[in-house]
Formats: structure tokens, C-alpha cells, sequence
């Protein structure tokens, strides 16, 4: 079920209540009550579709279970030009491995870049085709979203990833029944060091550094949601200095899917 039909299904509920005590049908008191049940209820199952680590609608790696020392580094919205290159230069000069979340249109733009991810070692994984907000689709949408991003890695890596993000890490019963489908695993993060708001490289830095812990996954962004022209610059400039910073604190970055090990 879609959390817009909870939604709807509790607000309901809610008028109901308000409308049995408006007429005495039931106490006023307890139509009040169960009004702000319902209101509490709603608040919470969107609350839970749109917090990262949620697991109530279905299992999402959020973070790695372990004790060591380890980290992933992980990259949403691109391919993107000249982001996207510069920061495969620097984990190539560092001799880091990551993993991008690359939106299929994106990816179809430049398909080079992709094969360059792949080529270096990165592990890809799909951030759907059109970035669209999968809350707001039927299942049908949702599903050809998954699909035609899936598909679109494929036509240009010849690997067929399992591994997605959804756009903005929101996700409900539908979102995760359609990954499961497609055999993907949803990942999210447990580090937002908020570089899509520009916040500063210094202070891109400090919020990883602050936050980090052994198993962390860390969402940076290469690119931009689709027709978004957003500068990734400060992301750029910061990503050396995250890379040395968490070197230095002992932590090993690696992929998603060593993670998961
Ligand atoms: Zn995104």
C-alpha cells in the first residue's frame, strides 16, 4: 500500500471521529481523542517513509553492521559533467573505491562517464530512471522506474545492477515490494553531510567527520536531480579532505556491497 493511501485511510478515519462526536453519535472527548490518533498515525507513517534508516515498510541498508572501522563513501544524481570526472580522478589518485547511484536519463547522456565508473572499480547502482518522487507513483510507475534504470546500466555497462537508492530515500510498501521484485536492495545513509546545500567544504567535512561511525554510509552527490543545474564543486574540493580525514581516524572506505558483507 502506498503511504498516500495510509495517509488518506487515517484522515479519513480521523473526519469520521470528529464528524460522529460534532453529532453526539460518540463522546466529544473520544472523537477528539481518536482524532488525534489518527493524526499521530499519519505523522508517523510518513515520518517513517521518509526517514533514511526506516526499516518499518521493508528492509533498507542504512548502515553496515560492524564493528570496524569501515566506511562507504556513496555518490547520487550523476553522471554529471565535469563533477562526476574530477571526483573519479581524486578517488583514483587516493585509491578509493565507492559507489555512485547514477540516474538512468543521466547516464544515457553520457554514457562514457559510466563506463568509466565501471572500469575503475565502482560499484553502480541505480537511482531510477527520472528521479521522480516514488511516493507519488502507482506501483506500475514505480516499477518501470526501477526497471528502466536498471536497464539503462545495462545497455551501457553490460552488468545488471542490484543495488538501489530511491530518489531522496523515501520509500513505502509499494517502493519496497517493487525493489524486492526486481531483486534490488534499498540503500540509504546514516551520514548527510548536506553538499547539495552548499554549505561550505569546511563545513561539508565536519558534518561526515562529526557523524561518522564504524559501517557508516555517507551520501555525497556528483550531479543534480534531472534539469537541477546545482554545483558540486564544493563537493569536489571537500572530498580529499574527507578521504584523508577518515584515513586518518583509521576508518577503510570500501562499496556498498563489501559493506554489506
Ligand atoms: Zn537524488
Amino acid at each position: 500500500m502506498k503511504v498516500a493511501s495510509l495517509l488518506g485511510m487515517v484522515a479519513f478515519l480521523g473526519l469520521l471521529l470528529l464528524s460522529l462526536g460534532y453529532h453526539a453519535k460518540i463522546k466529544r472527548r473520544l472523537a477528539l481523542a481518536g482524532a488525534s490518533c489518527c493524526l499521530s498515525l499519519g505523522a508517523l507513517c510518513l515520518l517513517l517513509a521518509v526517514t533514511p534508516g526506516g526499516n518499518f515498510y521493508g528492509p533498507v541498508l542504512a548502515a553496515g553492521s560492524t564493528e570496524q572501522k569501515l566506511a562507504a563513501l556513496t555518490f547520487d544524481d550523476g553522471p554529471c559533467r565535469p563533477y562526476t570526472e574530477q571526483i573519479l580522478d581524486i578517488l583514483r589518485d587516493k585509491d578509493v573505491r565507492a559507489t555512485f547511484f547514477v540516474v538512468g536519463r543521466n547516464a544515457l547522456q553520457q554514457p562514457e562517464v559510466l563506463r568509466r565508473i565501471q572500469k575503475e572499480g565502482h560499484l553502480v547502482g541505480t537511482h531510477t530512471q527520472n528521479h521522480k518522487d516514488l511516493l507519488r507513483l502507482e506501483a506500475d510507475e514505480v516499477n518501470r522506474e526501477m526497471a528502466e534504470g536498471i536497464e539503462s546500466i545495462r545497455a551501457i555497462t553490460g552488468e545488471r545492477t542490484s543495488y538501489l537508492r530511491p530518489p531522496h530515500g523515501f520509500k513505502d510498501f509499494v517502493v519496497m515490494e517493487q525493489a524486492g521484485r526486481l531483486g534490488l536492495t534499498v540503500v540509504n545513509w546514516n551520514v548527510i553531510p548536506r553538499d547539495w546545500t552548499n554549505p561550505g567544504v569546511s563545513r561539508i567535512v565536519e558534518n561526515v567527520m562529526t557523524n561518522i561511525r564504524p559501517g557508516a554510509v555517507i551520501l555525497l552527490h556528483d550531479g543534480d536531480s534531472p534539469g537541477g543545474t546545482g554545483s558540486r564543486e564544493q563537493t569536489v574540493r571537500a572530498l580529499p579532505l574527507i578521504i584523508d580525514r577518515l584515513r586518518e581516524a583509521g576508518y577503510e572506505l570500501v562499496r556498498i556491497d563489501e559493506l554489506q558483507k
